[in-house]
């Protein structure tokens, strides 16, 4: 396994639109093996293939450790679909691919999925609150959206504005 380099905001390959995965071989088994070593070695809930430059339809989510730290519960999602969403909630989100800053997002409270696991079989579930949270955030980015084109218009400038300090403080220290 290997940790893999996470893409940032604004990199132009986390706003492609992914593929669907065909066949799962042993070339996707081992990215979602060095996907989630990148994700706990972070440490994140959730990871998408295009935050690592693979722009497939994969994402791995483990919220296991927000209930109970140190407990693992990782779930690989081939090709996920959301079939419904009702109701909304708003909670704070991150993103290991948007440096130094989080904000309030507003997501739909319950949602039905349905996926592939790495063993090919077709998945349905419904996912409510935080877990659904993390994987309309992560079903996002495979459709090359980030949160941070879900907060206002002036949350957004601020960041850009925060994100060019950034970017010229990494630049001096080399
Ligand atoms: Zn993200």
């Amino acid at each position: 396994m290997a940790i893999l380099p996470i893409l940032t905001y604004p990199d132009k390959r986390l706003r492609q639109v992914s593929q669907p995965v065909g066949e799962i071989d042993d070339k996707i088994r081992k990215l979602a093996a060095d996907m989630a070593e990148t994700m706990y070695d972070a440490p994140g809930v959730g990871l998408a293939a295009p935050q690592v430059g693979e722009t497939i339809r994969l994402v791995l989510v483990d919220v296991a450790a927000r209930e109970d730290e140190g407990s693992r519960d990782l779930q690989v999602f081939i090709n996920p679909e959301i079939l419904e969403a009702e109701g909304e909630q708003v909670g704070e989100e991150g993103c290991l691919s948007v440096r130094e800053y989080s904000a309030p997002v507003s997501r739909a409270m319950k949602i039905k999925v349905r996926a592939m696991n790495l063993d090919g079989e077709t998945v349905e579930f419904e996912a409510e609150e935080f877990f659904a949270r993390v994987l309309q955030h992560e079903l996002d980015h495979l459709d090359g959206k980030l949160f941070i084109d879900r907060i206002s218009p002036l949350r957004r400038a601020m960041y850009k504005k925060k994100l060019k300090k950034i970017l010229a403080r990494e630049k001096k220290n080399g």
